[in-house]
């Protein structure tokens, strides 16, 4: 915005300035947790999507209904459960802007 007042014979481009943010919320490997929670029957994760949430929205969400379903999973995501953080399995997502 300052860029806009500061030269006003920019102002026209004043509608391209607009800007939008927000927070990420970051899984400590920046990959998604999907699942289910040991010991929390009934609680089901798809969380931590640092950043690429809209992106793999139509794979977690179809994973994940099929795990509520008790239907057979198909996609290997075996490596995205919860466990992984205590069993030191990260997978590191180094495209996280
Ligand atoms: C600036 C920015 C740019 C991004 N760009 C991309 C991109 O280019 N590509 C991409 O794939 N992803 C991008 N993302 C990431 C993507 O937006 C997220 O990964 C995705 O929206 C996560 O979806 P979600 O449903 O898990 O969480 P959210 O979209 O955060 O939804 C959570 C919802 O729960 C609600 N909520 C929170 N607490 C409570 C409560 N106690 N009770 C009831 N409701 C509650 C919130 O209001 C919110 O509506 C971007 C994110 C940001 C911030």
């Amino acid at each position: 915005m300052a860029y806009v007042t500061g030269f006003p014979a920019r102002q026209s481009e004043r509608a391209n300035s607009r800007q939008w943010s927000g927070g990420y919320n970051v899984s400590p490997d920046s990959q998604p947790i999907l699942g289910s929670v040991p010991g929390l029957d009934g609680y089901w994760m798809a969380v931590g999507f640092s950043g690429h949430g809209f992106m793999v929205a139509p794979m977690a969400t179809r994973v994940l209904a099929q795990m509520i379903a008790g239907m057979e999973v198909d996609m290997d995501i075996s490596g995205l459960d919860l466990g992984r953080f205590d069993r030191g399995e990260l997978l590191l997502e180094p495209n996280v802007v």
